[in-house]
């Protein structure tokens, strides 16, 4: 039985180990138990590679439909509508997820039809024994064997540096809330808003979490206030989003291109293996896509080298393009000159030309 360690306990970790159902193998899971934040948007990609992924009806539990799709602008608390999407008209569905309640999900199928070993430690460094083995080294210095480790563990994870030495990754502040407030609830059904501002945009989306309803809102900076200690005053002042418990963070992607995902049976998944902005909110669902092809070609062929050569090839190919695609779009949202040329244009895109955009982002 082959030994597959998955180094990270993230979405990716257990969204990975969902395309192992088939096979007749040993998984460990390694990294240390976290509280998890917010949601995430569920776009249809995501959505059909979830079902698909998971072979199961429980995908309908946990998601929150999301009918509108709204572009504002806020200029000195006065709020402009510019546009409004409704999915539906193009017979298009969207959704909300809990994070928490996704990774519950993944969890739950795998360990349905797989005993999964968890290890709650970090892994600080990967042995080569011979061409076929390795050993996991963990921080108490125990050593765990593998044929087949899968670098789960994000952008500042150990695999990447294993398989790739070292990448320049870029830093970017972001800053993140949820909310329960009913009265905001009530102005935020079903729509997934943003929020153009002088000092950055806001993403904000109802989800639901074990019944109860919240908004989760997202926060990015422009560039001249990414580095900027009075950004949390800032965003106070703006009467919509003062009420929001803002939590500080940084989101973290990789400059440089990549050229291959794997260094022999070791296959880089998720931010660790490509990482962009998440103006598309496609890392995540992209994420989810990668473990359903995985499993596509697990399921169809034996040799993991092949399989992550072809796994490789083709999401790299892929993730290229939408990384050049969400850079363009993360460098509208975040101008701070021409405000008024971006706002008339978003004003005047066809709704067909915003479908026909986010099937072309979501390979529909
Ligand atoms: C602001 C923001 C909003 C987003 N919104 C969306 C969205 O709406 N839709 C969407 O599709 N995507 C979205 N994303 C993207 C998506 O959430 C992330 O890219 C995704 O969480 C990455 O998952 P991951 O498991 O690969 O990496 P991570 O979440 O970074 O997880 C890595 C895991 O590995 C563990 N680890 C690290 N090092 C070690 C080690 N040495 N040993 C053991 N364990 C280790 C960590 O503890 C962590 O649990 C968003 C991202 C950001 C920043």
């Amino acid at each position: 039985m082959k030994k597959i360690v998955i180094i990270g306990n993230g979405l990716s970790a257990w969204s990975v180990a969902n395309a192992f159902t088939n096979k007749n193998v040993q998984i460990t899971i390694i990294g240390k138990k976290k509280s998890l934040f917010g949601a995430q948007q569920l776009s249809p990609n995501g959505f059909n590679a979830l079902k698909r992924l998971t072979e199961s009806d429980d995908v309908k539990n946990i998601i929150y439909e999301i009918i509108q799709f709204q572009i504002n602008n806020n200029n000195n608390n006065k709020i402009k509508n510019l546009k409004k999407f409704f999915f539906k008209e193009f017979d298009l569905k969207y959704y909300s997820v809990s994070r928490e309640m996704l990774i519950n999900l993944l969890i739950k199928n795998i360990k349905n039809k797989i005993k999964i070993i968890e290890i709650n430690k970090s892994c600080v460094g990967i042995l080569q024994r011979n061409n076929e083995k390795f050993d996991v080294l963990l921080e108490n210095e125990e050593l765990i064997s593998a044929d087949v480790i899968i670098g789960a563990d994000g952008v500042n994870g150990v695999t990447r540096k294993h398989v790739c030495g070292t990448t320049n990754i870029i830093r970017k502040k972001v800053f993140r809330g949820i909310s329960n407030d009913k009265n905001k609830l009530l102005l935020k059904q079903k729509t997934l808003e943003l929020n153009f501002s002088n000092y950055g945009h806001f993403v904000s989306y109802p989800f639901v979490k074990n019944d109860k309803k919240y908004i989760n809102y997202v926060f990015i900076p422009n560039k001249s206030f990414q580095n900027s200690n009075e950004i949390l005053d800032r965003l106070k002042s703006i009467s919509n989003f003062s009420s929001v418990n803002w939590n500080e963070g940084y989101f973290y992607f990789f400059e440089d291109e990549i050229q291959t995902l794997h260094k022999n049976n070791i296959l880089l998944f998720g931010d660790a293996g490509f990482s962009f902005e998440p103006h598309l909110a496609q890392v995540g669902n992209n994420i989810i896509e990668d473990a359903r092809y995985l499993k596509f070609l697990l399921d169809n062929n034996n040799s993991y080298n092949e399989i992550f050569e072809n796994f490789s090839i083709n999401t790299c190919k892929k993730k290229i393009e939408l990384k050049t695609i969400s850079n363009i779009v993360g460098i509208s949202f975040g101008i701070n000159t021409f405000t008024k040329l971006r706002n008339s244009l978003v004003s005047n895109l066809s709704d067909q030309l915003i479908c026909n955009f986010l099937k072309k982002v979501w390979y529909d």
